[in-house]
């Protein structure tokens, strides 16, 4: 639908944003309708869990000219960025509706804000979901990738997401993409990608 815009405008300031994993909208809510179509909306790299559940759909309101959709990358220079936008944008318009898809960087985005849905999903997808971060509600606007603290009990503890072992190791600080980190489980004997806090 032509009437779509997907401008990718990036602006710093914050607005009201929430932080934190976003539930399941209500039929009482506003905008539930758009909510529920965008359920349907994956990560383009993850795509066992949409976008609420990863936390990068942050809102959806009227502005003055259109419905807006926010979303908030995992990290600012993620490659799947456009992807989600047209994603969303031609989501909506499938069911009759235009909208801006808007990208915002502040809040920046933490893994605490995965649900628990999206942490039982990664597991099932043979990826082991981040522990808790400890700069989440740092609204941090530069992100740490490889660990700076090896010692953090978050980044050592990441349990095989096929056998449960916690006796697992690190054998590189990067595994399919940059957000994750490639582990071995020791017991069973299997690679796994970690999700890493941040
Ligand atoms: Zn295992």
């Amino acid at each position: 639908m032509s009437s779509v815009n997907t401008a990718l405008n990036r602006e710093p300031e914050a607005l009201a944003l929430p932080v934190g994993p976003l539930a399941r909208r209500t039929p009482q809510d506003r905008y539930f309708e758009v909510w529920e179509l965008l359920e349907a909306v994956c990560d383009p790299e993850i795509p066992v869990v949409n976008l609420r559940e990863m936390g990068i759909l942050r809102a959806v309101r009227s502005t003055a000219q259109t419905l807006e959709v926010i979303l908030t990358p995992t990290y600012n220079g993620c490659p799947a960025v456009d992807q989600m936008h047209d994603d969303v944008a031609s989501t909506l318009a499938r069911a009759g509706l235009a909208a801006s898809v808007r990208t915002c960087i502040a809040p920046a985005w933490s893994s605490d804000w995965l649900t628990p849905q999206a942490h039982d999903k990664l597991r099932h997808y043979v990826i082991a979901p981040p522990g808790a971060c400890a700069a989440s509600g740092q609204q941090l606007y530069v992100l740490q990738f490889a660990p700076i603290n090896r010692a953090a009990d978050a980044y050592q503890t990441a349990a095989c997401p096929r056998c449960g072992s916690e006796n697992t190791t690190c054998t590189s600080p990067f595994g399919s993409t940059a957000c994750k980190a490639l582990y071995r489980c020791l017991d069973c004997a299997e690679p796994f990608d970690y999700f890493k806090p941040y």
